[in-house]
């Protein structure tokens, strides 16, 4: 199904362009305080909206991690609020992987390519195209409109969304706040066309591991106490460890709504099969499926040894968790003992960053207006909750008690298994269609939801 025409043609160029700046100022977040500098960004943002008519505030919590927060006031200070959330950072990107420059920010047969293009550069680009319309037109929602365009997202939002709102929390709080990502159009088994609406969101823990051995001589190894030998085994016994599946509420919900074929369908909730389904499915899907049905760990930096003839006696190991709904920190430090085994006396963990999953409700006036502006797009499509495997600033919102959503919109051009590899990999892209459409999506909402 093609999405429909609107006349906004105009407002996808400046998209387009804006888009293609943001990515040129390579905001890159590789954790470190001194990374990022999206003060780049705030600027241009903040310049690009200057004349229009809207509040501007930015927030500097460390040298150059400035986060903007853009205001269009309501007349009815009870209705509603609701916060478009963007952030302006993005992940590194080695170039000798890509087909394009992945800080061009080309434009090459209609598709931006450059790290942020989906990881969320896009979204937060027409977000502000919408902005700068509503506040030059003299659009007056009722509840107030804020646009926050935030620093350190792909660290830990130390410095973005985690510190205004524990800060600063009567400048950003809002009722309702939509964020990364969703709405790539999904065929359903019945014909017809899905929007992912992301309702909830997986736990994060992140911990290191140091493991201990003895110092020696490299040129005797014979007996000795290799901490790279015992940290390589811990390594495989991350990697063969499988937590149970658990089918959660969202995921089961989802499934459902899909309308796969019943075979499919009920592999999918089956905690028995989703397993070995996994091995067969398309690999962006299978990926997916079997994120949203675990707890996972990803072993992803080692660092150890000093020297070629010296046996090492410390080495660390950094771990990815994320957890399904229900888990906390102890659940996480039992899967940890009975992982590491026998090799717990030589290990002690530390958790740099422990954050429990997240949920929203799904019966809520933003999920209907969503639902109603997304048919203007794609008429007859359906939004379905969708649980993300990746965190997102909409957890620092849902601790506030406000309602978030991970949204957007997007031509079936790139399908989901594209979206799905893009992420934080290579050849990251986005086509104009899809500037177009979510340019369009925030207006829509704006007017649908604020009045
Ligand atoms: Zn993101």
């Amino acid at each position: 199904m093609a999405p429909m025409s609107d006349g906004t043609a105009g407002q996808a160029e400046e998209a387009t362009e804006l888009l293609q700046h943001l990515i040129r100022n390579a905001c890159v977040n590789d954790g470190t305080v001194s990374s990022g500098q999206e003060v780049r960004n705030a600027t241009l943002l903040e310049a690009y909206l200057d004349g229009s008519g809207v509040a501007m505030e930015r927030y500097e919590p460390a040298p150059g991690r400035t986060s903007l927060v853009v205001k269009l006031e309501g007349s009815d200070p009870s209705a509603p609020s609701l916060n478009l959330l963007g952030h302006t950072d993005v992940v590194p990107a080695a170039g000798d992987d890509w087909r394009h420059d992945p800080f061009g920010g080309d434009l090459i047969d209609g598709e931006v390519w450059g790290r942020g293009a989906i990881d969320m550069l896009d979204l937060t680009a027409t977000m502000a195209v919408a902005l700068r319309h509503l506040g030059r037109e003299g659009f007056r929602p009722r509840g107030d409109l804020t646009y926050l365009a935030v620093a350190d997202e792909e660290a830990s939002s130390t410095f973005g969304a985690r510190w205004l709102t524990e800060h600063v929390p009567d400048a950003v709080a809002a009722n309702y706040v939509v964020t990364e990502s969703g709405g790539f159009p999904m065929p359903s088994g019945d014909g017809g066309v899905r929007l992912p609406v992301i309702t909830g969101e997986k736990g994060v823990y992140w911990c290191t591991l140091t493991v201990t051995g003895t110092p020696g001589h490299g040129s005797q190894p014979l007996r000795t106490d290799n901490a790279l030998v015992k940290a390589a085994e811990i390594v495989r016994r991350v990697d063969e460890y499988e937590p149970r599946a658990e089918m959660h509420e969202a995921w089961r919900r989802f499934i459902d709504d899909m309308a796969f074929p019943p075979e499919l369908g009920e592999a999918l909730v089956d905690p028995e099969r989703i397993g070995p389904l996994c091995q067969d499915l398309p690999l962006g899907l299978a990926r997916q499926a079997h994120a949203c049905t675990h707890t996972t760990i990803a072993p992803t930096v080692v660092h150890g040894g000093i020297k070629t003839n010296i046996i090492p006696d410390r080495v660390t190991l950094e771990l990815d968790i994320r957890t399904l709904p229900g888990w906390d920190l102890d659940d996480v430090r039992s899967m940890l003992v009975d992982v590491v085994g026998d090799l717990a006396d030589d290990v002690t963990v530390e958790y740099t960053f422990a954050d429990e999953a997240s949920a929203s409700p799904i019966d809520t006036p933003l999920w209907d207006s969503l639902q109603r502006v997304s048919s203007v797009f794609y008429p007859g499509a359906r939004t379905v909750p969708f649980f993300t495997v990746g965190a997102t600033d909409a957890r620092f919102y849902r601790t506030m008690g406000s309602v978030a959503y991970g949204y957007g919109l997007h031509s079936p051009n790139l399908g989901f298994e594209d979206y799905a590899t893009m992420f934080h990999g290579t050849d990251e892209r986005v086509d104009t269609e899809s500037l177009r459409l979510s340019t369009g999506l925030w207006l829509a909402l704006a007017r649908d939801f604020l009045t």
